[in-house]
């Protein structure tokens, strides 16, 4: 009873911190009140309390949680963070035992934060009232903070006196029993305990469990937690009434060891979409470029371990230790067979292979009794999901990297070669979900002809490797294609991007011609790649790389660049745990510079948010991060970081002046605002000339106001990804909408034209540096419109400038005219196509 004389419930915070509903827990099983319901407390102290006198019930043995009984008899679970139970006690102390009598206020447990912060997937406690149809708990709508002894809810019998928790009554029919060794990594917690009690939800049986000498109610997930199962224990599942076989069936499987077993590289995938009729071209994202064409070979991923009966955990680790062995050999001779992003690339599975966290983790798991393919799959698995949650959308691209080294581990725990190759037939056409980055090294390059896969992304790690091996590749081409049957004929048009089905006799025979003409002119074309660019009417275009880094500047160089458009110093801010400092900024600009020997060199100030999240950077939580404080709005906010970056740029010595410009600008001010603090900060560069100051275009605003944005800058640059994303209002990351998100909108060439008549009115250069200046049938609409400068990745500055060579810049105007006329990017394609088919036919 309490002071009213009643048996309402007052249940007190257990902690301080920030409190809100259920709802803002990222477990679904808390969320969706499958135990219960109650509040979820994010900590910001490392005590948990009793929040009302009471008996203990359980305590694991991982320390993160605890059982309590109220003295009028509700259960109550408070669960210290999401997933902790991973952590095998690692970083908590309990101050109580089951069956202790405790005191409201008194500690209960007590957890080290610091750790925490960096090992659970989230501190979110959860204070729940264990679902219990004997209580109703009264929980106010709140979001606030509270301190460890507010009241947070109350709780209250629905028939005072007659609450109980505890057995259900007996019921009559037959009786089944099934035993099982418990396969659940860390035994029956609160979420498996959730999930057992849905499975049995529907069924009218009476189901108890029984584990050595305790009997547990299989409807109360307390009375589950408190028997205390581990993995690897036997529980004997006693089910009575008409339907306990099916009780039964549904209940034990939950309980099961975990049995997956590897997908055989050519079985067809479960609720694949229908494959593509013969004759059906597929758009996707091109990487790189050119045509190939072969016979499709599924490369479908594999469903990693196999758990067999786990040995003792000194057999196990040693297991592990001898698989990891034999991929680190593997990897080893591929990074020393390899140059350039291969190389790089098998360095980087290296370091992953021995990353401590991860073998931390899969020791422990194997020490609390899992395999050591198990312990593995899930620790590299835990690292997955951490990377997957990040916005930083080449971090999350990092997951290919885990994933391949989860397989190889595998295999080797298998007793497979690590290493064995994927046997390909000639002409290739490989198709995948996503391939790794090692399966795709360890493949014989000679018989792949191209790539495509259903997911993916143009920055992913196997992505810039295939681009570096100079193979044809799509990626985001969607589902369907994985219901391609090996040894159906594709031709992956990495030019157009587009994938072809089974194309007829007359066009197959055409794309044969068309390679064949390909492979001899791309000859021409690398022979004559550092000749000027200039049209058969004299005009001189520029052709520029995008780098990001010094190697980049060197391979710029030698693969015929006129210079650098871009130089996107994200990358020097990015995988570290903060900003680099002034020096360090300046050492790598000059080098940049002096790779480049002089040519021109565009340096991009800091383009951090949106998509390119930068986790030293505190900027809120953005409900849409492409609208939010990202480019130049995020580093006139963060001025000393923006200062120090202007400053570095301003030392770099030059024999001809440096061009900076700022990204994502929207308005004349925020360009005042940059000019403004480059007076303040000295203005000029080391030797005493003014710094060229320069903006994107990459928002539909600057482009309708860049007469006005003319005047008070150096130069334009166009950013085709950004400007072609802002004014077709489709996200440049999605991959659904990669087939419509294009520049050759008449749209967005108007923009483009608009930015450049008004560059050209004021005597100001314009350039393009977004994916357009890259694509074949972009440019010439480009110089057609007006550009002069074109910035572009490496690998298609031989072909570009050839191609370009070959054109009148008043044909391409022409050709612009009509593009401007046209009503959608299809259309304009469809001409485009025309017109460099008839050109590559004479
Ligand atoms: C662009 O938007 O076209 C561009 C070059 O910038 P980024 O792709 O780096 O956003
Ligand atoms: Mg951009």
């Amino acid at each position: 009873m309490n002071d009213n004389g009643d048996n309402t419930l007052q249940v007190a915070a257990p902690l301080s911190g920030w409190c809100a509903t259920l709802d803002d827990s990222p477990d679904p099983v808390f969320a969706g009140r499958i135990l219960g319901d109650g509040v979820s407390i994010d900590p910001t102290d490392n005590v948990v309390r009793a929040p009302f006198d009471a008996h203990v019930l359980a305590v694991p043995d991982s320390r993160h949680a605890v059982n309590l009984r109220a003295d009028n008899g509700a259960e109550f679970l408070i669960h210290v963070g999401i997933d902790t139970v991973g952590l095998g006690g690692d970083g908590f102390t309990a101050h109580v035992k089951a069956g202790d009598r405790v005191a409201r206020g008194q500690e209960l447990l007590t957890f080290d934060m610091d750790m925490l912060l960096e090992r659970a997937a989230s501190l979110r406690t959860p204070v729940i009232l264990m679902q219990n149809d004997g209580f109703v708990a009264t929980i106010p709508d709140r979001d606030g903070p509270v301190a460890a002894g507010d009241p947070l809810f109350t709780v209250t019998p629905v028939a005072p006196g007659q609450a109980e928790a505890g057995l259900t009554l007996p019921v009559s029919g037959e009786e089944h029993s099934r035993s099982v060794t418990v396969g659940l990594a860390h035994g029956i917690h609160a979420r498996p305990a959730a999930l057992l009690i849905e499975s049995i939800r529907g069924f009218r049986a009476q189901v108890v469990c029984h584990a050595g000498n305790k009997v547990a109610n299989a409807r109360s997930a307390v009375e589950l937690m408190a028997l205390g199962v581990g993995y690897g224990q036997t529980v004997t599942v006693v089910a009575t009434g008409d339907d306990a076989n099916a009780a039964i069936g549904a209940f034990v499987p939950l309980l099961e060891p975990l049995e997956v077993t590897p997908t055989p590289r050519s079985a067809p995938v479960a609720e694949m979409p229908a494959a593509p009729e013969p004759g059906t071209v597929l758009r996707a994202q091109a990487v790189g470029a050119g045509l190939a064409i072969g016979t499709a070979v599924r490369i479908l991923a594999w469903s990693a371990a196999k758990e067999g009966p786990a040995g003792t955990p000194d057999e196990e680790l040693q297991s592990l230790d001898k698989a990891k062995s034999a991929v680190r050999g593997f990897l080893e001779g591929l990074a020393a067979s390899r140059t350039g992003a291969g190389r790089d690339i098998a360095e980087a599975h290296l370091v992953l292979l021995d990353d401590p966290t991860i073998a931390e983790d899969a020791s422990r798991r194997i020490r609390q009794g899992a395999s050591a393919a198990v312990a593995w799959q899930q620790a590299i698995a835990r690292m997955t999901e951490a990377l997957g949650q990040l916005d930083d959308k080449r971090l999350r691209e990092r997951v290919d990297d885990l994933a391949d080294l989860n397989q190889r581990v595998q295999r080797a725990l298998a007793g497979e070669d690590p290493g064995d190759a994927i046997a390909l037939p000639q002409s290739a056409a490989i198709i995948a979900e996503t391939l790794l980055p090692s399966q795709l090294l360890e493949m014989d390059r000679g018989r792949i002809a191209g790539i495509c896969t259903a997911g993916g992304g143009t920055t992913s790690h196997v992505a810039i490797l295939a681009a570096s091996m100079d193979i044809p590749m799509l990626v985001a081409a969607g589902d369907s294609v994985l219901a391609i049957e090996d040894d159906t004929q594709l031709v992956i048009d990495a030019d157009y991007g587009e994938l072809h089905i089974e194309p007829d006799e007359d066009q197959a025979s055409a794309f044969r011609e068309r390679q064949k003409r390909d492979r001899a002119r791309s000859r021409r074309e690398r022979d004559a790649a550092l000749d000027e660019c200039i049209t058969t009417d004299g005009v001189h275009i520029h052709v520029c790389a995008n780098i990001a880094s010094v190697t980049d500047a060197q391979s710029a160089v030698q693969r015929g660049a006129d210079g650098s458009g871009l130089l996107r110093t994200e990358f020097l801010f990015m995988d570290r745990d903060r900003p680099p400092g002034l020096q360090e900024q300046v050492d790598i600009y000059q080098q940049i510079s002096d790779a480049l020997d002089n040519r021109l060199l565009v340096v991009r100030t800091l383009d951090a948010g949106g998509d390119k999240q930068i986790a030293y950077i505190d900027q809120a939580l953005e409900e849409n991060p492409a609208l939010g404080v990202r480019g130049i709005r995020l580093s006139l906010r963060d001025r000393p970081m923006f200062e120090t970056q202007l400053e570095a740029l301003m030392r770099v010595r030059r024999r001809s002046p440096l061009r900076v410009m700022v990204p994502m600008v929207s308005c004349i001010e925020e360009v005042a605002d940059v000019r403004d603090t480059i007076e303040r900060i000295g203005g000029r560069q080391a030797d005493g000339r003014s710094i060229r100051l320069g903006i994107m275009i990459e928002t539909p605003a600057a482009a309708m106001i860049a007469d006005k944005l003319a005047d008070v800058v150096d130069f334009f640059s166009i950013g085709t990804n950004d400007l072609a994303q802002y004014t077709l209002a489709m996200d440049r990351g999605e991959p659904v909408l990669a087939d419509r998100l294009d520049t050759l909108h008449p749209a967005v060439l108007m923009l483009i034209g608009r930015v450049a008549a008004a560059a050209s009115e004021a005597g100001k250069p314009v350039g393009v540096c977004g994916g357009a200046a890259g694509d074949l049938a972009a440019a010439p609409l480009l110089v057609g419109l007006g550009i002069r400068e074109l910035s572009m990745v490496t690998s298609v500055i031989a072909r570009q400038k050839a191609r370009l060579r070959e054109v009148s810049a008043a044909e391409c105007e022409d050709l612009a005219r009509r593009a401007l006329d046209m009503r959608s990017a299809r259309e304009v394609r469809a001409m485009m196509r025309e017109f460099l088919t008839a050109r590559s036919a004479a």
